[in-house]
């Protein structure tokens, strides 16, 4: 597609990216039936296509955000089920990520949004705040009818748990005559709302013969903020410092992450920060070390199995299979494992979780999530398996058939325990 950004406009590096991804799109409209939101409204303007033609003309002219713009970059999910799609090698992921930062620095959003967004971004990413903020919610809750006209408190009130799990160590866990050392990232909303998730990696790596140390310093990977066009550098700068100092001290085998959402943004750090000679080659080796947990046990030796005779729905997260590229390995884990894998229909399609997406857009997220979890009941399946938390509250809410993460599953296979959300 011909562009016409100026030469001053593409010296600037975001802009140069942004304008590679929209030359390169030649508006076949292959997208637009992979697209959640075209399928869902059926609005040119909530296509892959209809958004790059919209940013194009925003970046392009140096327009200000109009409100109807932002409200059609707002309801991409950021899913890149279009970039898994398109053949042309549209790079939408950073297109979309550089409009959305643009948007957040030029656009004054009503009061009410940006209460909710300020809200997340300076509790989501610190597990502590998190914990104090469902520990209100929670005392507030019997009032969630009253919040219906701000439908994103309403949803967070929602999904607040009725109940505190306790915090998952963060002790490093060793075993004797490791076979190599791997960094386990802690993660914000994982350790308070899925603390399972971590104990059973935990357990998996050391039977697996593989110390896992948790790394001083580190923070929440930035994805959150990332997503909702805020700076996100530190927390990328705060978490390449800390496993720079592992990797340059007792070394590191992998930086692994069980949140396939954390995984893009690991992955992505290199280009982040690309721009920045202190941290670029580091960021890049820090990306170049990152996997999501299926990836590097696929890699290894796994112990022994149990087989437990289950059937498994496996739900693929947008970021593990249109983010990451990560397709077959955790069914063939879970098959090795001794587990039958069946996958839903429309499996390319997101379940409408997306980060904070379930919180900001909850009627798009809602209806989404709703088709995901009707798709996965419909397998009759005994559990439902996925490699995100977001995805397994956003499914978990809907569906009828219980939502365990891939390493429970896994764990319990091969000694761990019965995963909780399996116990009558
Ligand atoms: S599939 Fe790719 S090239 Fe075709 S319209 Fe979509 S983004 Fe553009
Ligand atoms: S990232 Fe997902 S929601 Fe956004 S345009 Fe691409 S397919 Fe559509």
């Amino acid at each position: 597609m011909r562009t016409n950004f100026t030469p001053a406009q593409l010296a600037d590096p975001a802009t140069a990216v942004a304008e590679a991804a929209i030359r390169k799109c030649v508006h076949c409209g292959f997208c637009l039936a992979t697209c959640p939101t075209y399928v869902l409204l059926g609005d040119e303007l909530d296509s892959p296509r209809g958004r790059i033609y919209l940013m194009q003309d925003m970046l392009e002219n140096e327009r200000a955000p109009t409100p109807e713009v932002v409200k059609h970059i707002d309801r991409c999910l950021s899913c890149l089920a279009c970039a898994t799609t398109c053949p042309s090698g549209v790079d939408y992921q950073h297109l979309v990520d550089h409009a959305r930062a643009y948007v957040e620095q030029r656009y004054r959003r009503p009061l009410i949004d940006r209460m909710v967004r300020g809200l997340l971004a300076a509790v989501l990413p610190h597990p502590g705040r998190l914990r104090l903020a469902l520990a209100l919610a929670r005392w507030v809750k019997p009032l969630a009818p009253l919040s219906k006209a701000v439908p994103p408190i309403a949803v967070m009130l929602e999904m607040a748990p009725d109940r505190a799990k306790p915090a998952p160590s963060s002790a490093n866990a060793t075993v004797l005559g490791a076979k190599g050392r791997v960094a386990l990232l802690q993660g914000c909303a994982e350790p308070v709302l899925g603390p399972e998730i971590r104990q059973a990696t935990v357990r998996l790596l050391n039977r697996a013969g593989y110390d896992v140390i948790f790394a001083p310093g580190e923070v929440c990977c930035g994805g959150l903020a990332h997503h909702m066009g805020r700076d996100s550098l530190d927390a990328a700068r705060r978490n390449v410092a800390a496993w720079t100092r592992e990797i340059e001290g007792q070394g590191l085998a992998a930086i692994l992450t069980a949140t396939s959402g954390c995984g893009v943004t690991l992955k992505d750090y290199g280009f982040m920060l690309r721009g920045e000679p202190a941290w670029a080659d580091k960021a890049a080796r820090v990306s170049g070390l990152a996997q999501d947990i299926s990836e590097f046990l696929a890699g290894i030796e796994m112990p022994p199995v149990q087989p437990k005779g289950l059937t498994v729905a496996w739900h693929a997260a947008c970021s593990l299979q249109h983010g990451q590229k990560i397709t077959t390995l955790p069914i063939r884990l879970l098959e090795a494992a001794g587990f039958t894998v069946c996958a839903p229909a429309n499996a390319h399609l997101c379940c409408g979780s997306a980060g904070t997406y379930n919180i900001l857009q909850p009627e798009i997220a809602g209806k989404l999530g709703e088709r995901k979890a009707a798709s996965l009941d419909a397998l009759a399946a005994d559990v439902i398996a996925t490699g995100n938390l977001g995805c397994s509250l956003q499914i978990g809410r809907r569906a009828g058939t219980p939502v365990v993460h891939l390493v429970e599953l896994l764990d319990w296979a091969m000694g761990g325990p019965k995963p909780a959300r399996l116990n009558p």
